[in-house]
């Protein structure tokens, strides 16, 4: 058994930035990096909006620089998935994926969510050479090109007219006859003369080369009609799903899963448990963020184990 004052549960940008507050404020934080460390950045390549970069950084740089910077200051970081957690009494109890328990007083919980995928053969190995999840992080690098977006919520939406800004033409291809974001934004798609919706349609093959993805097939889902379209871009928008199923029953969560914070500040329905990062916002979704919502959550916890009287 661990005994610690602060666990943080996750290792991407908000996991990292909490740990390194915690640290530096001598909390000596234990971080459980989980399944995939350093999260969502690690599946990126090249990263041009975190602030401090000029000529921009690897995600997987970005991340070991983060965890470095916060072993400096005495975090330990374990290699290990949490599968339980027990809020219900203080001490709050953890376990790991080996049967390991960890006591501790408060607890921040940055596990992130994950982009949801077709689910197509290679679609995975594409990430990165092709495939994208984030036209934020990516789109920059489609200038002149013809690229697809695939889905019909808010996020398509914003992610299809975002990627006019640099590609020459942007298809949107939504399964249903209908859009489900909200009408402004669908209305700034249907004004945009570089978007062309396919609606009843679904991208059914990944075609590709060593060089990565270079054509999608795309099938009418009324008529069955299958063609090929040429494209080295497809950028998926049909949601995200919350880091959360570990934490069912232990405190609320919202519709989607995603954790239910009070007022938009870290602190969650249970003293001394706080939320950080993508696991709370399905908004936002970006590193520097959810960076910065760990460091609001650390030191919420170090102020709450001030208040206790525990140093
Ligand atoms: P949503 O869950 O709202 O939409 C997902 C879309 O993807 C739906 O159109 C869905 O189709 C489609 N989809 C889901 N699975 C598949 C699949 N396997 N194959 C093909 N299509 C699929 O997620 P969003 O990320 O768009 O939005 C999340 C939340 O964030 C929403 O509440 C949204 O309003 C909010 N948001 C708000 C913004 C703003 O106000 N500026 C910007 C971005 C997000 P179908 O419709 O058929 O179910």
């Amino acid at each position: 058994m661990k005994q610690s004052k602060l666990i943080i549960i996750g290792s991407g940008p908000a996991g990292h930035t909490a740990a390194l507050y915690a640290a530096r404020a001598n909390l000596v934080p234990i971080v459980l990096e989980g399944i995939q460390p350093g999260g969502q950045l690690t599946t990126t390549t090249e990263v041009e909006n975190f602030p401090g970069f000029e000529h921009g950084i690897t995600g997987p740089a970005l991340m070991e620089n983060m965890r470095k910077q916060a072993l400096r200051f005495g975090t330990t970081y374990l290699s290990k998935t949490v599968t339980r957690v027990d809020f219900k009494k203080k001490p709050f109890q953890i376990f790991d994926n080996d049967g390991q328990q960890y006591l501790t007083e408060t607890v921040i919980l940055a596990t992130g969510a994950s982009a949801l995928y077709l689910g197509l053969p290679h679609e995975k190995e594409l990430i990165g050479k092709g495939v994208s999840a984030c036209a934020t992080c990516d789109g920059f690098f489609y200038k002149n090109r013809i690229v697809y977006v695939v889905g019909g919520g808010d996020t398509a939406m914003e992610e299809a007219t975002f990627l006019t800004k640099f590609a020459s033409k942007v298809y949107l291809v939504h399964r249903r006859d209908q859009f489900r974001a909200s009408k402004p934004m669908q209305d700034r798609v249907k004004q945009n003369p570089k978007i062309e919706c396919l609606m009843n349609c679904t991208v059914s093959e990944l075609k590709y080369d060593s060089n990565g993805l270079n054509g999608i097939v795309i099938t009418h889902l009324i008529t069955g009609d299958s063609k090929v379209h040429q494209t080295d871009g497809l950028f998926l928008a049909i949601g995200h799903t919350p880091n959360t199923h570990f934490l069912q029953g232990q405190l609320s969560l919202d519709e989607k899963g995603f954790i239910k914070t009070i007022n938009g500040s870290p602190e969650t329905e249970i003293p001394g448990v706080f939320a950080a990062g993508d696991v709370q916002d399905s908004y936002y979704r970006q590193a520097i963020t959810a960076a910065g919502s760990g460091c609001q959550a650390a030191i919420r916890a170090e102020r709450y184990l001030s208040e206790l009287d525990i140093h």
